[in-house]
C-alpha cells in the first residue's frame, strides 16, 4: 500500500477495509465558509485545516478524511457570503460521522480544527460521543500551539487573546499554502475599539469591524506562515503521540 492511499477520498473500499485493521485512526479537517477580510477567500480555514491534517496524515499514516467546510460561523454571519450552520446541527453531523466510521472499525477521529468558531460544537460532539458505547471518539486539535506560534513569529499586536481572524497569522498561513489566493494589495490593518459586551453578549462582528480583519494583515509573510504552521503541526503530532501512548497503556502493550 502506498502513502497516497491514506487519503480516504482516493481509496476504494477494499483498501480501506485492509488499512483500518492496522490503523483504526482518522483525521478530520474542520474549516469554515466565512468572510476573511478583503484579501483572503471564504475558504481560508478549510485550506489551513486541510494543509495541517495532510501533513499530520503523512507523518502518522492515519486516514485523511475530506474536510468539513459548512460549520458554525455565528459572529461573522452577517458579512456577505458567510454561510452559517448551527452548533447543534454541526455537532450532530460530527456524531453521525463518528458513529458511521465506527461501524467500519475506526476507533478515534482526530479533528483538526482551523476555525475557532467551530470549537464549541466540536466539544459538544466529543462529549456526547464520550458517553456512548460502540462509537468512534473524537480528539479535538483546535489550532494547537497557535498562541505560542503567534507570540514567536507575529510582529504585530494581537487584537484579542481569544481571536485571530484574517490577521497576520491567517494571512501568513495562506501566503505559505496558497499565495495565489491572497490579494496582499488589499490587505489592511484594523484594530476595532474593544467592546466590553463582547463575550457577555455574542456581538456580531460587522457591528464593530469594517474590513473583517482584526489585527494587521499587512505585515504577513509566507516565511512566518510556514514557521507558524510547522509549529502547530508539531504540537498536533505531540498531542496525538501522547494520546496514542495512553491507548497502548490501556491495552497493556
Ligand atoms: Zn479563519
Amino acid at each position: 500500500m502506498n502513502r497516497k492511499s491514506t487519503i480516504y477520498a482516493e481509496m476504494n473500499w477494499q483498501d480501506f477495509q485492509d488499512y483500518v485493521k492496522q490503523t483504526p485512526f482518522a483525521l478530520l479537517p474542520v474549516g469554515a465558509l466565512e468572510q476573511h477580510g478583503p484579501h483572503l477567500p471564504f475558504s481560508t480555514d478549510v485550506i489551513i485545516a486541510e494543509y495541517m491534517a495532510k501533513q499530520i496524515a503523512e507523518r502518522s499514516g492515519f486516514i485523511l478524511l475530506p474536510a468539513l467546510a459548512y460549520t458554525p460561523s455565528f459572529s461573522l454571519r452577517k458579512f456577505p457570503g458567510t454561510i452559517r450552520v448551527s452548533d447543534e446541527t454541526f455537532a450532530e453531523q460530527l456524531c453521525e460521522i463518528a458513529r458511521s466510521l465506527a461501524t467500519h472499525h475506526i476507533q478515534f477521529i482526530y479533528v483538526v480544527i482551523a476555525h475557532i468558531g467551530a470549537k464549541q460544537a466540536c466539544q459538544m460532539a466529543e462529549r456526547k460521543l464520550l458517553l456512548e458505547e460502540h462509537t468512534a471518539k473524537l480528539v479535538n486539535l483546535a489550532l494547537p500551539g497557535l498562541d505560542e506560534a503567534m507570540q514567536k513569529y507575529c510582529t504585530s499586536k494581537r487584537w484579542h487573546p481569544a481571536f485571530a481572524h484574517a490577521d497576520e497569522y491567517e494571512t501568513s498561513a495562506m501566503l505559505a499554502i496558497r499565495a495565489d489566493l491572497v490579494s496582499m494589495e488589499k490587505a489592511v490593518s484594523e484594530y476595532p475599539q474593544k467592546n466590553p459586551l463582547m463575550g457577555p453578549i455574542s456581538v456580531a462582528w460587522d457591528e464593530f469591524c469594517d474590513s473583517g480583519v482584526i489585527g494587521d494583515a499587512t505585515v504577513a509573510t509566507a516565511e512566518k506562515g510556514k514557521a507558524m504552521l510547522d509549529l502547530m503541526i508539531e504540537k498536533g503530532l505531540q498531542i496525538i503521540a501522547y494520546h496514542q501512548a495512553t491507548l497502548k497503556d490501556e491495552a497493556g502493550v
